[in-house]
């Protein structure tokens, strides 16, 4: 008997979604990231959990439907990690005449199942904080609701859900051959030491690495695809209003300037066809300009390649890399010969379809083992029992619980690890209770809970994965974290 029902190579979104789901339908699963959860493309998305306008303008009313269908279960299973926000397009006549846009909000918000998100309007931006960081004269601005999401964290949940119902999830674990028979057997690098594990199906959910992977771990024919990159800027923060910015720039395209952790804008998307190794993928300079040059059209404050705290980039696959940007579905091809073990193969696609992604690709497999029925639709997340309506409930809740948290700290805290939020700082009363502390956040306690729990091994697991603290985080500070973790080992 092979050991697993079900083996899969990569821990991005796609490969943990789908342990999430087998798992919870009563497979034997494990799953194997060479580097940390979500360390690829999965945690350079453009966090955006959405119906997605430009679907709307390409007439998938459908899509987009769906969309919103699947945002409204986000909201429901991950209120910590997926927040409403009001989205707001400033209107001049450059690039689309207002009423089309109009028009366009009008139909989104038909497409909405009502889910208590506040439908769109046309708002007076001349004295309007959205007015004010703009640098001409904006009359009025189109307003609609929709939401964003911590996809890094929602990476490393999934992937929790998943060990809580009996996967095993490997970091830092390369599969570097599978031999396929009427099962499959894998050979696998973890953590320096070499494995061998046999599984009755096999899941190829390697994002860039996808054609490679196929071609020397698997020996397969890869996927006609090619590779695309995506890329997005952080600067300091640029508005003070809550709304996130929608941009029409010059090709057409939207650009999105949303607040992001507190003191930071997050600016994307930049998108081209990329070759090389996914792994070490940089934001070339002229995609840096294309989107301070996007900024600088509407920003009254200007947006230097200077002013970049940091860039976000990440490769996957899509069917017509010439498009320039992922579909919303992805790809997913299942190869099931007689007596040869199946292989499903997933790539691309957004965050906001990734759970009905997974869902599909499981029950492809359902031919070939007895498995419980869909169910991830109804589940929520670690830390997700709470109604997303009350995250500021449970922010005064867990600020009275622990006295010593101020606001923006609580708000991090309930917005990284919800209900299970008791989990990390146990029966503390004091700051001093949570052991050392890196910068200004970060304490001993949260380390060790992120090192035993989350599968942290290295300081930018934490810093840049399940939080974004290196954001404001010194060097000192980060080698301090670095000893305190060798010493946690
Ligand atoms: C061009 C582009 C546009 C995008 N547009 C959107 C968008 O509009 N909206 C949106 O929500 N998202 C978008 N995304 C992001 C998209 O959501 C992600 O691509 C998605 O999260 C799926 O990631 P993944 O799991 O397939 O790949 P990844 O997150 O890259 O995960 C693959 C993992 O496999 C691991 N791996 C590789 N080889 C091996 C091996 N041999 N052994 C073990 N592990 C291995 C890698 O280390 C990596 O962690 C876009 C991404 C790109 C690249």
């Amino acid at each position: 008997m092979a050991d697993y029902d079900l083996a899969i190579i990569g821990g991005g979104l796609n490969g943990v979604s789908i342990a999430r789901d087998a798992a919870g339908r009563g497979l034997r699963v494990i799953l194997f990231e060479q580097g940390d959860l979500g360390g690829a493309a999965s945690s350079a998305t453009p966090r955006l959990v959405h119906g997605d306008l430009s679907v709307l303008e390409r007439r998938g009313f459908w899509r987009v439907r769906r969309a919103l269908a699947e945002r409204g279960t986000w909201l429901k299973i991950a209120p910590h990690l997926v927040r409403p926000m009001r989205f707001a397009i400033p209107s001049h006549s450059d690039e689309r005449p207002p009423w089309l846009v109009r028009a366009g909000l009008l139909l989104y918000d038909r497409l909405t199942r009502r889910n208590g998100l506040p439908p769109s309007a046309t708002i007076d931006i001349t004295h309007h904080p959205v007015g004010n960081a703009l640098k001409r004269p904006f009359g009025t601005a189109f307003e609609y609701s929709d939401c964003v999401v911590d996809d890094a964290r929602l990476v490393i949940l999934t992937a929790l859900d998943a060990a809580e119902r009996g996967a095993v999830i490997r970091t830092g674990a390369r599969c570097v051959r599978a031999d396929r028979t009427d099962i499959w057997r894998l050979a696998v690098v973890d953590r320096g030491h070499r494995r061998a594990i046999t599984a009755r199906a096999l899941v190829n959910a390697t994002g860039g690495w996808t054609s490679m992977v196929a071609e020397t771990v698997l020996r397969q024919k890869p996927p006609a695809a090619g590779a695309i990159q995506i890329s997005q800027i952080i600067v300091r923060r640029l508005f003070e209003s809550d709304d996130v910015y929608v941009f029409q720039h010059s090709d057409g395209r939207l650009i999105f300037a949303s607040p992001f952790e507190r003191d930071f804008t997050l600016i994307g998307t930049a998108t081209h066809p990329f070759k090389g190794d996914p792994g070490i993928v940089a934001m070339p300079a002229a995609d840096v300009s294309y989107l301070c040059e996007a900024a600088n059209r509407y920003f009254r404050e200007r947006v230097e390649p200077t002013d970049v705290v940091r860039t976000v980039s990440g490769v996957n696959l899509a069917q017509d890399p010439a498009q320039r940007r992922l579909t919303r579905d992805g790809a997913l091809v299942v190869d099931a010969r007689r007596r040869r073990a199946p292989l499903i193969t997933i790539f691309g696609g957004d965050v906001t379809i990734s759970r009905l992604r997974a869902e599909r690709a499981v029950s492809r497999l359902t031919p070939f083992y007895p498995m419980s029925p869909r169910w991830t639709a109804g589940a929520v997340l670690p830390g997700g029992d709470f109604a997303w309506q009350r995250f500021d409930d449970e922010v005064d809740v867990v600020r009275d619980r622990w006295r010593f948290l101020a606001e923006p700290q609580a708000r991090r805290l309930v917005a990284a690890y919800g209900s299970r939020l008791s989990a990390v700082l146990g029966e503390a009363t004091s700051r001093a209770d949570l052991g050392p502390t890196f910068g200004p956040e970060l304490t001993g306690a949260e380390v060790r809970y992120l090192m035993t729990t989350e599968w942290a091994r290295f300081p930018d697991d934490i810093l840049w994965r399940r939080s974004k603290l290196g954001l404001t985080m010194s060097q000192a500070d980060r080698d301090a974290l670095a000893a305190f973790m060798a010493s946690v080992c």
